[in-house]
């Protein structure tokens, strides 16, 4: 999302941009210095925000840019980002020029679409890497001859040069590390064809953050590096066996509107779900389902901390609002933490991605975009 300096409301995600730079030079260390590192910062950074992530991976050593869609790509350009940025997803053939003029690399995988975009070029040339599928069931070439007969039609298109080839794993986030392997072996065998036809593009890539952090002798020259990036694991059971200990980058914060003391009986929200059995008291929190904040943080016994507690959410999340039951009375304006650490208690991404039954992915990418996200000054996109 595009930074705001004005913000009128009291809710606000805050992005840690060092925690970034560290993930990044941790995987950095593991992998040899010609081993590229490419930021993944598709869905606005899923959800941290597109450009202060782009910014802050590049302060780290991340050389390029992996984003789903082309909008995705020129709203990184716009920000100033000047290193190259591949876009994962298919763009249409017609929309290659505007790829081409913004120095953004496509992922091509069928060869009428080398004869439809050659039909809009316009004189510079559009920079593809091919993706195979091996594996994943989504995108991409899969026989042999397929690929030889693709790679022909690219070399004899002069507006398109091969700069990548790469395939995407299904399971290296599994403990059960078979598929992995023959998703490898049959990438290893098509690297092998695209030499011995002569065509061997600058980049060969294929692992996500699991890979990269897992398996770092199966990355070729580039890795794709996305989720462990924000310091989140692909896949809790395997945190266990990461190599380094990732650090969140996303905390969620608000603070209260209203603090009351009710009396027992008293019953809080839609559908008077939830009674007060003493006197208690009800803080109310200005950060509802339309925020991303889902009504099943309250169906899944949700807590949020104040004043270095945890405390329940009471009765139904609403649109824009819900209700917390206090330990005791703090004053209106007190900082209610939902994703991150008060004094000696977190809450973390993890957490709350376990609370709603998710993975990691979701809860970030899910904050809507009604919640402004800030960024420690020097990393402000534009600063
Ligand atoms: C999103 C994506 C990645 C990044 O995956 P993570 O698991 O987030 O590291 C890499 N490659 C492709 C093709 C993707 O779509």
């Amino acid at each position: 999302m595009a930074f705001s300096s004005e913000s009128y409301r009291d809710t606000w995600a805050e992005i840690n941009t060092e925690n970034i730079k560290y993930n990044v030079r941790e995987i950095r260390k593991l992998h040899a210095v010609d081993v590229a590192v490419m930021a993944v910062v598709k869905a606005d950074g899923y959800g941290h925000g597109a450009a202060a992530t782009a910014l802050a991976a590049a302060e780290a050593g991340a050389s390029y840019f992996g984003v789903a869609l082309l909008e995705e790509a020129l709203e990184l350009r716009e920000a100033g980002i000047e290193l190259p940025i591949l876009v994962l997803g298919r763009t249409r053939p017609q929309d290659a020029p505007v790829a081409a003029r913004n120095g953004i690399r496509l992922t091509v995988f069928q060869e009428e679409w080398l004869k439809e975009a050659s039909k809009y070029a316009s004189g510079e040339s559009l920079l593809i890497h091919m993706k195979v599928d091996t594996g994943m069931g989504r995108l991409g070439l899969r026989e042999d001859s397929e690929i030889a007969s693709f790679l022909d039609a690219a070399a004899q298109n002069p507006s398109v040069e091969l700069e990548g080839m790469y395939t995407h794993f299904a399971t290296a986030d599994e403990l059960e590390t078979t598929y992995f392997e023959q998703q490898y072996a049959r990438f290893s065998r098509v690297v092998d064809l695209v030499q011995h036809l002569g065509r061997s593009p600058r980049l060969i890539h294929c692992g996500n953050s699991a890979a990269a952090m897992r398996f770092p002798e199966h990355c070729f020259n580039m890795i794709r590096f996305g989720i462990s990036m924000y310091g989140l694991t692909p896949a809790e059971n395997i945190t266990e066996h990461l190599p380094f200990t990732l650090k969140e980058a996303f905390t969620l914060h608000s603070r209260l509107t209203q603090v009351k003391e009710v009396p027992p009986g008293t019953s809080i929200s839609y559908g008077a779900t939830y009674t007060s059995v003493e006197n208690e008291w009800i803080g109310t929190v200005p950060i509802g389902y339309a925020d991303g904040w889902l009504r099943a943080h309250a169906e899944n016994q949700g807590e949020v901390l104040v004043d270095g507690y945890r405390v329940p959410i009471v009765g139904r999340i609403c649109m824009d609002q819900m209700m917390v039951r206090l330990p005791h009375e703090v004053p209106v304006d007190t900082e209610v933490t939902l994703i991150g650490s008060q004094r000696e208690e977190t809450i973390s991404v993890t957490e709350v991605a376990s609370r709603l039954g998710t993975i990691t992915y979701e809860v970030p990418c899910i904050i809507s975009k009604r919640v402004p996200r800030v960024y420690p000054p020097d990393n402000r996109p534009g600063a």
